[in-house]
């Protein structure tokens, strides 16, 4: 029989390098705490329609990279006992309801944004998500089909003033000192403005008539995109394309004199709050629900895939997706490039260190063994916990192995109350009074 594998673009993550993830979800908890966001946590799965409407029809993401599924497909993929209990519930509206693993989180946020009414209560909402995304793109390094995403979306009616520029520089002042913090150092910010959306069109139809006499000369990718979508010639990375891509307009020309307001305001609050940035004419961003800000941190120990992070505004999300006017900004950060830049810059994840090894001298006493090992675990240590059936020498080796010391327990421990210890980094071996132990061992 073939043995069973992770499915290809997904992966198992174990330890040590998990405690790298769990340190970098904590940090971004702790600063998500101290910018005052809460934690939004929405369904892994949700209706086509949302990420059709919401993210773009056009968009690689929607077009190609989607796992959608029906329940009716279940019901002939066999799972025949699921299909009678559905039936029973009265499913047949849900038979047809076509279903997508959420591809970003933004949509699901802003879908529970309207669903719930979180726009009457005036206020603005600073939601952040911890998650895993899924989209069928080619596996390489940094780019998986399951990957997690770490993102926070600042929302609201106007009124509580979600469209200010204000908000846009705060959320990138804050990232600037989330990867600060995680010791992510080197990062590049990179920060344009695809202004409103008539804007976007305007510029779109002033690309499209440049394209015309040069597009002959470019990828099958561009030739395509420069009839459907031309903005999205501005992804291309063929290297051959480049220098034609270089001599294009560029969108801050297309923009109204609001948006380019808008824009000088974000550049002056962080020019004030000293973060820098790059203007890149150049990032439109692959999702077509952005609007003004659009902006990616990068950093060069990721080769290809070079985007730590990604994000913008989106003011016509919410009516997009059929709720109330509510413009907001977010990003979302790739989990996974932010762990292998962590140990690009050789922030390796350690094991850590055992407090004690408690070897039980004989099976008649394992069970003692568990009690001590609780009454250790219970003061706060790390304690790995033998067992009697081993020789002491096996006990020995297992223990020098993970933990600083080892903790005899045998027959004649148990009645004296009188623990040996051995330190493996001194080698001293030391008489230690069981009620001592917890102190002794913390030292
Ligand atoms: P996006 O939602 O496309 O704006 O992506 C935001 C961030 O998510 C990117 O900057 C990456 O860090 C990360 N990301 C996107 N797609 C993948 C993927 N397939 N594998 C790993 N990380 C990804």
């Amino acid at each position: 029989m073939s043995t069973l594998k992770a499915v290809r673009g997904t992966r198992d993550l174990l330890p040590p390098e998990t405690s790298l993830w769990n340190r970098i979800e904590a940090t971004a908890r702790a600063i998500f705490a101290r910018y005052n966001f809460g934690e939004i946590r929405t369904p892994i799965f949700e209706d086509t329609s949302l990420f059709a409407r919401g993210v773009g029809e056009e968009t690689d993401i929607v077009s190609k990279e989607m796992y959608t599924f029906t329940p009716a497909d279940d019901v002939g993929r066999g799972l025949r006992g699921e299909g009678c209990a559905r039936s029973r519930h009265g499913g047949d509206s849900e038979k047809s309801q076509s279903l997508t693993l959420r591809p970003e989180n933004t949509a699901g946020v802003v879908r529970a944004y309207i669903e719930h009414k979180l726009g009457e209560t005036g206020q603005l909402q600073k939601l952040y998500y911890i998650g895993p995304q899924f989209r069928r793109e080619r596996p390489q390094k940094g780019r998986y089909r399951q990957f997690f995403q770490v993102g926070a979306e600042v929302i609201g009616p106007p009124s509580a003033g979600s469209e200010s520029p204000l908000r846009d520089a705060e959320v990138l002042e804050m990232l600037a000192t989330l990867l600060d913090e995680l010791g992510i150092t080197g990062w590049t910010l990179e920060l344009n403005s695809v202004g409103a959306p008539a804007d976007r069109a305007r510029y779109n139809e002033t690309l499209r008539a440049a394209l015309v006499p040069v597009v002959g000369q470019m990828c099958e990718d561009c030739q395509r995109r420069a009839i459907t979508n031309p903005l999205r010639v501005l992804d291309c990375k063929v290297p051959e394309d480049q220098p034609i891509i270089a001599t294009l307009p560029v969108i801050a020309d297309s923009l109204d004199e609001e948006s380019k307001k808008h824009f000088a305001a974000v550049t002056a609050a962080l020019d004030a709050a000293g973060v820098p940035y790059n203007r890149n004419h150049r990032l439109v961003r692959g999702l077509d629900y952005y609007t003004r800000t659009t902006f990616e941190f990068t950093h060069g120990g990721l080769g290809a895939q070079n985007a730590l992070l990604g994000g913008g505004r989106y003011d016509g999300l919410s009516e997009a997706i059929g709720g109330p006017k509510a413009p907001g900004i977010g990003f979302a950060m790739g989990e996974d490039r932010l762990v292998l830049t962590l140990q690009a810059l050789d922030q390796k994840a350690a094991p850590p260190q055992v407090d004690a090894y408690i070897a039980p001298l004989g099976e008649s006493v394992n069970a003692a063994a568990l009690a001590l090992a609780r009454e250790l675990r219970r003061a706060g240590l790390r304690v790995e916990l033998g067992d009697g059936s081993f020789r002491l020498k096996k006990s020995f080796e297992a223990a020098d192995k993970t933990a600083r010391r080892i903790v005899i327990l045998g027959e004649d421990e148990l009645q004296s109350g009188i623990l040996t210890v051995k330190d493996f980094a001194t080698g001293v071996q030391s008489k230690v009074p069981r009620a001592e132990l917890v102190n002794f061992l913390k030292q």
